[in-house]
This record gives structure tokens, C-alpha cells and sequence, in this order.
């Protein structure tokens, strides 16, 4: 070893290329070798061995709904930061609304920015937003740095952002595909929705009922058109259908440019253990039945869906009533996420290579950060020190967002974050946080 300020040790290092004992040198808060667990420590360097824990990549959580500025009562960057942290996130990109105002021009980028400025404990990006009416904002919001445009296909929840209908979407679709952005989309057709049964109550199953499958499947297909016509990029946020995976994965055999997400809810939790009344387990599209997330982890063994991300999407705890059609929709994962999809991931055969891959590889090469999701000299120094085999159950007091209501409550899950380091800093550790140190990131042009 040449020269480094720093060196971390583990037996079990998660890299590009497999799992394996190593020492990984940093400095100034960048990864400079990986090398072998016994190689010679230059004088001067500290040390920090991990034995038999996992040095895993920082995962970067690319789905964050951090709300601020505008609706701090519910969510705000120096909680949300707080909770990425503890949870072995190195690196978000917060959502275009909930905020006040929505991300959907470069002023109002600049206000968002302001607010996350000295309160991000990890890194933080932005996404922009596509309204019905601002396909002259999409261009300067791109070229200002943001990762790429939210739009809905149905009414979002939040009046100040409305949805596109098909006409709409073709537009800015037509205007990203100008400068080859990526449009992110959540994709739920309003006819469909409109058409099921609306019972509203308490019931988990008329809830269900009313978000059916096909207005997710529908809403894919329609924009598995646009994107092969326009030669648009497009990435379907938090895919819960497993019946659309067969035409997305034919569509991407065709070379149609579409990327998929699911999240750790689609992923840990069943339509058949939501307790009637329970709307923390209420987000949008639903958790569906335990046979349709066979087929999400078929889908995700298979490469069909790229990434794993949380859509953390917090509201003060008022707002989550015993009634699923009024009560808010949204599901707060961000500190638990690592342990909720190693839990159910390890029971189904899968490696911390595949967590590393869904969780922090996938997600920084959808953003294009290609100095994040890998250990591999070059990258920053983001990493999560995971006990891979000790459990906890989850204590809501814990959790650092700002309304710690979670649908995991009570659950036992396995994979303890030890601490979590950014750029070379241990920025968390064993329940202590240091000064915030997170950077505010804008796209590689
Ligand atoms: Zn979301």
C-alpha cells in the first residue's frame, strides 16, 4: 500500500467483483485501492478493522420524499438526513413534491437547495418535476442539475401537483428526450382507477380493490409506447404489478429504454397481514397478495427490475387514519430499508452482492453518479458497516424521521447498521451523529 489517510478492514468487503476479506484505502475521502485484508498499512494511516462485519457500498436511495420546504411538519432534510444515515444511506435524491414549493422550475430548485444547505447528514440530490404546464422549465431545470422529471399519470395526492394525461406526457417526454433526460413516472392509469370500486373505510381489501393491477399494467403499457415512439428514457417508479413485468421485459428485449424500481414494502410485507384500519401499510400503488411478490423477486433475480428504493413518503401521524381512501398514502422506510430487503432477501437465497447491487450499484448508474454505488478505487468513500446476522425488532421510538409511524413496527428483521461513513467521516455510529457533512449534488454533465 502506497500511501493512504485511512484504511477500513473487513473479512467480508462487498465489491464489483464479489464479496471478500480486504483493506480499502482512503484519502481525502475518496477510495484509492482495494487491496488484500493483510496488506502492509503505510505509517500514519488509521485503521479500522470490522473483522467479521460487512463493509457494504453506501446505499443510495434515489425515491425520498423529504417534504421540505413547505411540509416540515411531516418530514424535513435534518430528520430525513438523520434517518439515511442510521440506515446505511450515504446518498438520496429527494422527490419534486410534497415540498412547498413542488421542484418544478430552477427558482424553486434554488429554494429546495437552500433549505437541504447545512442540514443534509448524507448527500443529497433532486429531482425536477413535469406538470401539464411547465415543458419550457424541463430544459433549465436539467441543465441546473437535476437527476431527471417526476410525472404522475394520476392524481398525485397533492393539489399543486397535477398529473399529465397521455397528450401531456407525449410532450415532455418529446422535450426530454431533447437532451436525453430521464422521465421517472409513476404509473397508475386514472380510467382504470376511476372504474374500480371506491368503498373507502377501514377494510384493507376494498382499498386494495380499488388500486387494482391492471390500472398499474395499463399505465406501463401506454408508456412503453410513448417511450419506443419518442425514443424517450423512462423509469417506472415503485413497480407493486407483477403482471406488467412480462411486457417490460419484452419491451426492453426490443431496446425500448425502460428502467424499473420496486421498494422493501412491495417487497416484506402482504395484502393478507394489513390489518384492517392499519394505513401505515397505505402507499400508492398498494401492497399487493404474497403470489404477486413471487414474482416481484423473480423479477428482481432476473435483472427485469433494476433497483430497490424506499419511496419514503412520511405525513404527521394525524393524517394516518382508520379510513384508506382519506387517509394519507405513503410509507416511511429510510432508516430500515437495508434490514427489511437483507431479511426477506436472505430467507430467499440472495447474497449481500445482490443488496449491494439493487441498492447502491443500480441506483447510482440510474442518476449517472459514477462516483457513488461501488467500492472500487475512484469512488467516494460512502460505506455501511452491516452485522449481517444480529436481529432487533423494531421500536418506532428508534426511528429518526420526523413522524416515526412505521408499517415494520413490532417486526423482527435482521441486519444491524454499526456505523456509516461519507466521503471518509464516520457520520454515524452506534446511535451518535457527527456534524452534518452531506454535499448537495447536481448531475455530471
Ligand atoms: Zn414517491
Amino acid at each position: 500500500m502506497s500511501e493512504a489517510e485511512l484504511v477500513l478492514r473487513s473479512r467480508r468487503v462487498v465489491t464489483p467483483e464479489g464479496t471478500r476479506a480486504a483493506s480499502v484505502a482512503v484519502t481525502a475521502g475518496t477510495i484509492t485501492a482495494v487491496l488484500p485484508y493483510d496488506a502492509d498499512v503505510p505509517a500514519g494511516a488509521r485503521v479500522e478493522d470490522y473483522g467479521d462485519d460487512v463493509l457494504l457500498p453506501g446505499l443510495v436511495d434515489t425515491h425520498v420524499h423529504v417534504n421540505d420546504p413547505g411540509r416540515t411538519a411531516w418530514e424535513g432534510f435534518w430528520t430525513a438526513t438523520r434517518a439515511a444515515a442510521a440506515g446505511g444511506i450515504t446518498t438520496l435524491v429527494d422527490m419534486p413534491l410534497n415540498s412547498l414549493p413542488p421542484t418544478t422550475t430552477v427558482d424553486h430548485l434554488r429554494v429546495k437547495q437552500e433549505a437541504a444547505r447545512d442540514k443534509a447528514h448524507v448527500d443529497v440530490g433532486f429531482w425536477g418535476g413535469a406538470l401539464p404546464d411547465n415543458v419550457k422549465d424541463l430544459r433549465p431545470l436539467h441543465e441546473a442539475g437535476v437527476f431527471g422529471f417526476k410525472a404522475f399519470l394520476s392524481p398525485s395526492g397533492v393539489d399543486e401537483f397535477p398529473h399529465l394525461d397521455q397528450e401531456q406526457l407525449a410532450r415532455s417526454l418529446a422535450e426530454t428526450a431533447g437532451f436525453d433526460g430521464l422521465m421517472i413516472v409513476h404509473a397508475e392509469d386514472p380510467h382504470h382507477l376511476a372504474a374500480a370500486p371506491q368503498q373507502g373505510g377501514p377494510k384493507y381489501a376494498h382499498f386494495l380493490a380499488s388500486r387494482p393491477r391492471d390500472a398499474e399494467d395499463t399505465a406501463v403499457a401506454r408508456l412503453i409506447d410513448q417511450a419506443r415512439r419518442l425514443r424517450a428514457r423512462v423509469h417506472v417508479l415503485h413497480l407493486s404489478s407483477g403482471d406488467a413485468l412480462p411486457m417490460i421485459r419484452q419491451a426492453r428485449a426490443e431496446g425500448v429504454r425502460i428502467t424499473v424500481e420496486t421498494c422493501p414494502h412491495y417487497l416484506t410485507l402482504t395484502a393478507e397481514e394489513v390489518p384492517d384500519g392499519a394505513s401505515e401499510f397505505k402507499c400508492c400503488p398498494p401492497i399487493r397478495e404474497a403470489a404477486n411478490q413471487d414474482l416481484l423477486w423473480e423479477a428482481l433475480a432476473d435483472g427485469t427490475v433494476d433497483c430497490v428504493v424506499t419511496d419514503h413518503s412520511p405525513s404527521t401521524a394525524d393524517l394516518k387514519t382508520d379510513d384508506f381512501a382519506t387517509a394519507w398514502g405513503g410509507i416511511s422506510g429510510l432508516q430500515l430499508s437495508l434490514a427489511a430487503v437483507w431479511t426477506e432477501a436472505r430467507r430467499r437465497g440472495h447474497t449481500l452482492d445482490d443488496i449491494a447491487r439493487w441498492m447502491s450499484e443500480r441506483t447510482a448508474a440510474l442518476v449517472g453518479l459514477d462516483t457513488k454505488g461501488a467500492i472500487a478505487p475512484g469512488r467516494d468513500a460512502d460505506f455501511a458497516v452491516l452485522d449481517p446476522d444480529a436481529s432487533f425488532t423494531v421500536d418506532p421510538a428508534a426511528l429518526q424521521h420526523r413522524n416515526p409511524v412505521t408499517a415494520y413496527a413490532g417486526r423482527t428483521l435482521t441486519g444491524v447498521v454499526r456505523s456509516t461513513w461519507l466521503r471518509g467521516q464516520r457520520i454515524w455510529a452506534d446511535g451518535e451523529f457527527t456534524e452534518p457533512r452531506g454535499r448537495l449534488l447536481t448531475r455530471h454533465p
